[in-house]
């Protein structure tokens, strides 16, 4: 009983252009993955690819038609299926992601339970969301931080010349915990310059200071003891983590990096048995991707699942962030559903 592969591009729109260290866009272009069986039921999973990481929804849809042979004849069999598709594509993570999501949430939805209760989870234990402010006028930040009054952690994208102007029109508009990402846009002499000062302004922790492969000078800013440092664009799969210990603090997941819910684990695991702290974070996405990403959030210390919050145009239904708290769904599999019939 073979499965059907059908996919199409969304586009979504964000509510404010969406800016960090390396640049933004108006508009994202995801793709919607499904998988159906011998039955009719269908297993949904969202590509949200990053051009960072070399991809786009046309990559994703070549690669999609690449993996569609290899495709599993048994949905249950999944980690023969990831390990398979990490083989032929091991650089496609947000089109693996898809696949990935859209299997699990078929076996969920033939097994009749969400994903977390397969994995044994309480949801309960699914912390509270950071929301996003992207690069922008100190005056569109404090607007920016009114908006997100609902959310009770912000994460400030920082990395250019104006970072100072920018914390101290947050700081001026709210006394919210804050974390930084600098997107590793800062040079190891501004990282230490500016430790002190997000010290100052309460900042919780920081996030990718300085570019990947730099990690003998992230490890020089967390040796100065100020702030925590977690890595984002340093740390893609499981296997990058023993590199990164005792270099960092802790490591951001994102589905789109590391290309299956499976891996996703994997980094988990491997993260506690380093000692650090685990965060999840998303890319642009609808309820869709994130819904994927926030069955795992149980296992997790922080989160910062905003990517469909950020969106004027979710076509999704699925986890939500009831001010702040992550809720995730009850229905099967990964229990998203189209927010109109249009999808249905
Ligand atoms: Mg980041």
């Amino acid at each position: 009983m073979a499965l059907s592969l059908r996919t199409e591009v969304i586009t979504l729109k964000t509510k404010h252009p969406f800016v960090i260290a390396r640049g933004g866009d108006d508009d994202t272009r995801v793709v919607w993955v499904r998988l159906r069986d011998a039955d009719g039921v269908e297993g949904w999973g969202e590509a949200d690819p990053s051009r960072y990481y070399g991809e786009t929804a046309d990559t994703v849809l070549a690669v999609l038609t690449q993996l569609e042979p290899h495709l599993p004849k048994d949905p249950f069999d999944l980690e023969a299926a990831e390990g398979r598709f990490a083989q032929l594509v091991p650089k496609n993570g947000a089109a693996r992601a898809a696949l990935s999501a859209a299997l699990h949430d078929l076996v969920g939805k033939r097994l009749g339970q969400p994903v977390w209760r397969l994995w044994g989870l309480d949801p309960a234990r699914a912390p509270r969301s950071s929301f996003t402010i992207g690069i922008d006028t100190p005056e569109k930040i404090r607007q920016k931080v009114l908006e997100a009054s609902s959310y009770p952690i912000l994460k400030i994208k920082l990395g250019t010349d104006r970072d100072e102007a920018t914390l101290r029109a947050v700081r001026d508009a709210t006394d919210k915990p804050l974390r930084v990402d600098a997107n590793a846009g800062w040079t190891r002499e501004r990282a230490l310059q500016m430790l002190p000062v997000l010290k100052e302004y309460g900042v919780e922790f920081v996030e990718q200071p300085l570019p990947p492969d730099d990690l003998e000078g992230i490890a020089a800013v967390r040796r100065r003891g100020i702030l925590p440092v977690v890595v984002d664009e340093s740390c893609i799969v499981a296997g990058d983590i023993p590199r990164l210990a005792g270099a960092v603090d802790g490591i951001n997941i994102k589905l789109a990096k590391c290309g299956s819910l499976r891996e996703a684990l994997r980094m988990i695991a491997t993260a506690r048995a380093h000692g650090m702290l685990v965060m999840v974070g998303c890319m642009i996405e609808s309820s869709l991707g994130i819904t994927a990403a926030a069955h795992f959030t149980p296992l997790v210390d922080a989160a910062d699942l905003d990517g469909a919050a950020l969106t004027a145009n979710d076509p999704f239904v699925g986890a939500t962030i009831d001010g702040g708290q992550i809720r995730l769904p009850t229905g099967p599999g990964l229990g998203v559903r189209p927010r109109s019939e249009r999808g249905a």
